[in-house]
């Protein structure tokens, strides 16, 4: 008898034995029967042929309907169960055969069971990481999808502020005016009035930050290109900024550097209102009489800006994270509504809005600080680099300004 005949012997007994002790519970035995019969089939072409790969089907059809709790297991459920099936081959040929044929039979499929081990951790392999793979694509999804609808109410939520704002700030003025035209107005009237209207200012601006923050985060930020001289921003900033810093006993200077009195096409508002919320930090975070320097360089076809200070600093493994939204570092409990207070945090917007200003003009910003501490005050130092324009970009309404790069280049 050969090995395929010693084989075909225990078909009936494999069978049977192998539905009973490998497939646990009645339903699973009735669905594993034809599994294991068709993978005793295969074995008797392996056998015949000396082919082990016969068996690779079945193996990998094993593997492709694995549960989702056993794809979430950290063990191989295959390789084990594949091991038990050769055990049991085993305790069969050594019960049912005499000895030397039960070794000369193990003696062949022993290397069959080996290739077949090996295939079924390869395939049990694929197949987790494939589920792991769409897990990660659903998980991608949701979470762009939370943050699509994030900001979506950010939006919806500011327009809604928006309108019983504008009506407090309307109200509180007529108010104002009636009382005064009535000689009705007295100092205590006059203070809360005045509460009500930097109140309403105050939420103004937030509102306004969360509109774009939503504006940047789908992409809809849309840039009035206009030719600006860089020097002029910065008196206009200076101007801005001065009661805040007198307040704060700081110094600010501004250099002229290279490069700041040339025109290049970029949108002013939206650059000044970066630079303001680079300076607003810098005065923020910098210890009453520190000092703040706005400086910078020409490189081709750049400029960079740097805005210093002599703060509080900020740590490495801070610097990329406080770009992004609401990435305010520190005690919530050092919350302020102030805008030039030491170390009175916001709402944690300004620099992703910076960021998203600077990036939407082509340019980039990063932060370079030896770390963080309050009493050494190592400073931080933004970097803004911005290329320069020297034609208005695709921009229709940028075209009104051609003429001007003719005549005027620099101021
Ligand atoms: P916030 O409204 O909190 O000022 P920002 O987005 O402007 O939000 O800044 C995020 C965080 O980055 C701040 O909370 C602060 O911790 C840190 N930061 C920003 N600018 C400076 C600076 N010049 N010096 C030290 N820390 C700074």
């Amino acid at each position: 008898m050969d090995e395929l005949d010693l084989l075909k012997t225990i078909h009936p007994i494999w069978i049977t034995r192998a539905t009973q002790s490998l497939a646990h519970g009645s339903g699973l035995r009735d669905n594993l029967r034809p599994q294991f019969e068709r993978f005793f089939e295969l074995l008797e072409q392996a056998v015949e042929t000396g082919d082990p790969s016969w068996l690779d089907s079945i193996l990998q059809i094993w593997a492709t309907s694995l549960t989702e709790s056993e794809l979430e297991n950290s063990w191989s459920n295959l390789t084990v169960f594949l091991r038990d099936l050769l055990t049991l081959t085993f305790e069969i040929c050594r019960e049912t055969l005499p000895e030397g044929q039960a070794l000369s039979l193990i003696g062949v499929l022993l290397p069959i069971f080996a290739h077949a081990s090996q295939r079924i951790a390869q395939y049990e392999m694929e197949s987790k990481i494939s589920y792991i793979s769409n897990q990660l694509a659903q998980v991608r999804q949701t979470l762009e999808r939370l943050d699509r609808s994030k900001s979506d109410f950010i939006a919806v939520a500011a327009h809604e502020l928006k309108t019983p704002l504008t009506l407090i700030e309307g109200y509180a003025a007529i108010l104002r005016e009636t009382m005064e035209a009535q000689k009705i107005a007295t100092p205590a009237s006059i203070e809360l009035l005045t509460g009500i209207s930097s109140g309403t200012h105050r939420l103004h601006d937030i509102i306004n930050d969360m509109i774009d923050v939503s504006m940047i985060d789908n992409d809809l930020l849309s840039l009035s290109f206009q030719p600006v001289w860089l020097n002029r921003l910065f008196k206009i900033l200076e101007n801005e900024a001065r009661p805040a810093i007198n307040e704060r006993r700081q110094k600010l200077e501004i250099r002229n550097f290279p490069g700041c009195n040339e025109m290049t096409f970029a949108d002013p508002e939206r650059l000044l209102q970066a630079f303001r919320n680079l300076l607003s930090n810098a005065v923020k975070y910098t210890p009453d009489g520190g000092n703040i320097r706005i400086d910078g360089r020409k490189l081709p076809g750049f400029i960079e800006i740097t805005f210093q200070d002599s703060g509080i600093g900020i740590a490495p493994e801070d610097q990329a994270l406080i770009f992004e939204k609401f990435g305010r570092l520190g005690n919530t409990a050092l919350h302020s509504s102030s805008k030039i207070k030491f170390k009175g945090g916001g709402p944690g917007l300004g620099l992703h809005i910076a960021k998203g200003i600077i990036e939407a003009h082509g340019g980039t910003i990063w932060v370079e600080s030896a770390g963080y501490d309050e009493s050494q005050c190592p400073g931080s130092t933004f970097h803004v680099f911005l290329p320069i324009r020297t034609d208005p970009p695709n921009d229709p309404s940028a075209r009104l300004f051609a003429p001007l790069t003719q005549t005027t280049h620099s101021s």
